[in-house]
C-alpha cells in the first residue's frame, strides 16, 4: 500500500495540485508523517440520499467522504483509513438488509462492500452493530477485507480483561510501512484497540443477554495496553466508539474517551458515538479537553461527525529513537463534506466517488423499492388534521411505539414496575408550515417513507422518572397552546399562533380534560405565569385520580428530556434512560413486528365541556374527509386565511 500512496504523494507534490501536509513536506531523516483518517457513525449512509424523505441529500454519505479521502491521502506520504463503528444500522438500507434481504453466508453487507472498495485498514464496533443480533453481525463482519477489533465485549470473561474470550479480536497490530523525510522506508507496527459503551448490554438486551458480557472501557484498556506494547506496537491508536464526556473515570461510563485518552501508551484516539465533531467549539468547556490543540488529556483526538458528514484527521509526526518510534508533534482536524450557507441552505463541497456508489448501486436501488413498498398495514388512517383539538391517530401511534420500546428497556432496571406513560406531540400540524403541512397516511399499506411523516425529526428515545405533580405540570405546559375562552363566548380563536405544535405533548397512559376557561399556568416558552392556575382537570391513572406524589416513567425524546420546550419534569436530571435508537426506528420496528397496526386514538384527553361556548380553529382543507371520525362536536365554518379551512367546535 505504501508504494502506491507514496507515488501518489510524489506525483501530487511534483504536479502541485495537492499541497503536502507540512509533516510530510518537512519530515527529517528518521522522521515520518503518519496520517490517520477516521470515519465514524456512518450508519449505513453510503449514497448521499435521505431514504426517509426519498430524496438526495448533500450532507451525508460515505461516497462523499470518499472524495475527501483521495485528496487527504495525497497530502500525506503515509496514511491509515479507519472506521470507528456504528456502520451496520441507522438508515433504511440497514433495515432492508436486516429485515428483508438478510445476510446469507457469503453475502457482503453493502456498507462493508463500500468500505472494502475504499481500502479501509481497520474498524471497530459501535453499539449499533448489535442491533440486529450477533449472528447478523458476525456474518456482516465476515465480508470485511480489513480487521475489526473490540476489546470489551466477551463471550466468556476471564480473571482479567486480557484473559477474556472476546467476541472478536480485541486488538490488531498492523504491519505498516512509512517513508521518512529522506525517502527511506521503515517498517512500523501500529496497534489498534477498540471499545464500545458497555451500555449495549441494556440497549440490546434481547440479543446480548446470556450470550456476551461487557466490560468497562478504561479498565479494559489498562489491562491490554502493556500487552500491545509487549507485542511490538510502535504506535497505539484507541478506536473509542465512545463520546467525549467527563474527565473522571467512573465504572461503566458511556462516554469514556477523555479518561481513556489519559492512559499511558495511547498515542492517538478516535472518538465517536455522540454524532458531534472534534475538534470543535462544542467541547470548549470540557475538562481535559484542548479544542485548539485538538487533544484529550494531551493525546491527539478527533471525532468525524456522523453519516459521513466529516472526515476526522490525526496527523502524527513520528520519529525513530533507537528502535522505538515516538510522536514528536501532532495536529488534528475534522474536514466536512458540505457547508451551511448564511441563508441556511447547504452546499456540497465534494462530489460522490463513483466507485463507491457503484459498489452499492444494487442495494441502493433495492432500498428505494423497500422504502416505497408497504412494510405493514394500518387499519385506520394516520392523519394529524385534528391533532391539536382532539386525541389523534398520528400522535397515538408514536405514543404506542414509544411505550412498547420503553417497556422493554425498563426490564431488569431499578425502574421496572413503575407505571410507564408516553409523551408525543404532532410535528406536522399546519401552522407556519401551511395548509398542506399535515401527516396524512391513508388506511392500508404503510411504507417506511411514511414513517418520516409520522416522526419528522431524527430524535432519539428517552425516558424520564417524574412525579404525578410533574406529569400534571407537563400537561399544563402543553395546554398553554390554547387561548383562554370565557364561558358562553362564541367563535373564539382557539390556538395561540406563537406556540409550536411540537411543544403540544399529549401524554398517553393517563386521562384528562383541559379546562379552557382557566388561564394558562405557563406561557408559550414555558415560563411560569401563575403557579395557582390549572387547566388540567380530572387527571386520572387507571381510572382513579392521579396521585401527585406517585412516580412515573415517561417515554419521550432527547429534545424534550434535554430541556427542550422547558417542560416541568423533563430534564437531564430526571432522565433515567438514554436510548441509542431514534424514535423513528422505534416506530419502524414496531410496525414491522406488529404487521398490522391499529392507531386509533383512545380519546384519553378532551376539552372540558362548556355549554353554549364555541371556538374556531384552522386546519388543512383535506381534514373535511375525516370530520366524522373526530371525537368532538365539530363543523365546517368556511375558509381560513392562506388556504386553510376553518372549523367550529362546540365545547
Ligand atoms: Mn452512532
Ligand atoms: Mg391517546
Amino acid at each position: 500500500m505504501s508504494i502506491t500512496l507514496n507515488r501518489r504523494a510524489f506525483l501530487a507534490s511534483t504536479t502541485g495540485f495537492i499541497a503536502l501536509h507540512p509533516f510530510s513536506a518537512h519530515a527529517a531523516t528518521n522522521q515520518a508523517h503518519l496520517r490517520i483518517m477516521e470515519t465514524t457513525d456512518l450508519h449505513v449512509h453510503v449514497f448521499p440520499y435521505d431514504y426517509y424523505a426519498d430524496r438526495p441529500r448533500d450532507t451525508v454519505g460515505l461516497a462523499r467522504t470518499a472524495s475527501l479521502i483521495n485528496d487527504i491521502r495525497d497530502e500525506a506520504t503515509n496514511s491509515l483509513l479507519i472506521d470507528n463503528g456504528d456502520f451496520l444500522q441507522g438508515n433504511p438500507m440497514g433495515d432492508y438488509i436486516a429485515y428483508e434481504r438478510g445476510m446469507k453466508d457469503g453475502d457482503t453487507h453493502p456498507v462493508i462492500q463500500a468500505m472494502n472498495t475504499l481500502g479501509f485498514d481497520a474498524s471497530t464496533l459501535g453499539n449499533h452493530e448489535f442491533n440486529y443480533g450477533l449472528d447478523f453481525l458476525m456474518k456482516s463482519l465476515a465480508g470485511a477485507n480489513f480487521p475489526v477489533v473490540n476489546a470489551n465485549i466477551a463471550l466468556e470473561m476471564g480473571s482479567d480483561p486480557t484473559k477474556d474470550k472476546t467476541l472478536i479480536p480485541p486488538y490488531v497490530i498492523l504491519d505498516h510501512k512509512v517513508t521518512d523525510g529522506a525517502g527511506v522506508e521503515h517498517d512500523i507496527k501500529v496497534g489498534l484497540i477498540g471499545f464500545v459503551p458497555p451500555q449495549v448490554m441494556g440497549w440490546d438486551r434481547r440479543h446480548l443477554e446470556g450470550n456476551v458480557q461487557a466490560r468497562d472501557i478504561v479498565e479494559t484498556a489498562k489491562a491490554y495496553l502493556p500487552q500491545i506494547k509487549e507485542a511490538g506496537a510502535d504506535i497505539i491508536v484507541a478506536l473509542s466508539h465512545s463520546g467525549i464526556g467527563s474527565a473522571d473515570a467512573s465504572d461503566g461510563m458511556e462516554n469514556a474517551s477523555v479518561p481513556l485518552a489519559g492512559l499511558d501508551g495511547i498515542d492517538a484516539i478516535l472518538t465517536g458515538h455522540s454524532h458531534l465533531v472534534f475538534p470543535s467549539p462544542d467541547y470548549a468547556d470540557f475538562a481535559g479537553v484542548d479544542v485548539d490543540a485538538g487533544t484529550l488529556m494531551g493525546t491527539p483526538a478527533c471525532m468525524g461527525g456522523f453519516w459521513g458528514s466529516h472526515m476526522g484527521l490525526i496527523d502524527l509526526l513520528i520519529e525513530k529513537d533507537g528502535n522505538a518510534w515516538r510522536v514528536v508533534s501532532a495536529e488534528t482536524e475534522a474536514r466536512p463534506i458540505s457547508v451551511r450557507n448564511e441563508d441556511r441552505s447547504v452546499s456540497a463541497l465534494v462530489e460522490s466517488d463513483e466507485a463507491v456508489l457503484a459498489s452499492v448501486q444494487v442495494e441502493h436501488d433495492e432500498t428505494l423499492a423497500y422504502v416505497r413498498r408497504a412494510v405493514g398495514k394500518t387499519d385506520a388512517p394516520l392523519h394529524s388534521y385534528f391533532a391539536l383539538v382532539a386525541d389523534d391517530p398520528s400522535v397515538q401511534i408514536v405514543s404506542i411505539a414509544q411505550l412498547w420500546y420503553i417497556e422493554q428497556m425498563m426490564k431488569g432496571t431499578e425502574h421496572e414496575g413503575l407505571p410507564i406513560l408516553s409523551a408525543a406531540a404532532p410535528f406536522k400540524a399546519g401552522g407556519r408550515g401551511g395548509p398542506e403541512y399535515f401527516t396524512d397516511v391513508p388506511m392500508g399499506d404503510v411504507a417506511i417513507k411514511n414513517v418520516s411523516d409520522l416522526y419528522l425529526y431524527p430524535n432519539t428515545a428517552r425516558a424520564v422518572r417524574v412525579t404525578g405533580q410533574q406529569v400534571k405540570d407537563w400537561l399544563e405546559r402543553s395546554a398553554g397552546i390554547f387561548n383562554q375562552v370565557a364561558p358562553g363566548a362564541q367563535d373564539v380563536v382557539l390556538l395561540n399562533p406563537d406556540f409550536p405544535s411540537y411543544n403540544f405533548d399529549v401524554i398517553d397512559g393517563v386521562t384528562y380534560q383541559i379546562d379552557l376557561s382557566q388561564p394558562s399556568k405557563y406561557d408559550a416558552k414555558g415560563v411560569l405565569l401563575d403557579a395557582s392556575a390549572s387547566r388540567i382537570v380530572d387527571l386520572s391513572y387507571n381510572g382513579a385520580p392521579l396521585d401527585l406524589a406517585a412516580e412515573f416513567i415517561v417515554a419521550t425524546n432527547n429534545y424534550r428530556a434535554g430541556g427542550g420546550g422547558n417542560f416541568p419534569g423533563a430534564t437531564p436530571e430526571t432522565t433515567v434512560f438514554e436510548g441509542p435508537d431514534t424514535n423513528r426506528d422505534v416506530i419502524v420496528r414496531y410496525i414491522v413486528e406488529q404487521g398490522t397496526i391499529s392507531p386509533r386514538a383512545d380519546s384519553n384527553w378532551s376539552f372540558k365541556p362548556m355549554e353554549g361556548t364555541t371556538v374556531l380553529f384552522d386546519t388543512g382543507p383535506a381534514a373535511t374527509a375525516y370530520l366524522d371520525q373526530v371525537d368532538a362536536d365539530i363543523e365546517q365554518a368556511g375558509d381560513g386565511p392562506d388556504g386553510f379551512a376553518r372549523f367550529r367546535i362546540s365545547l
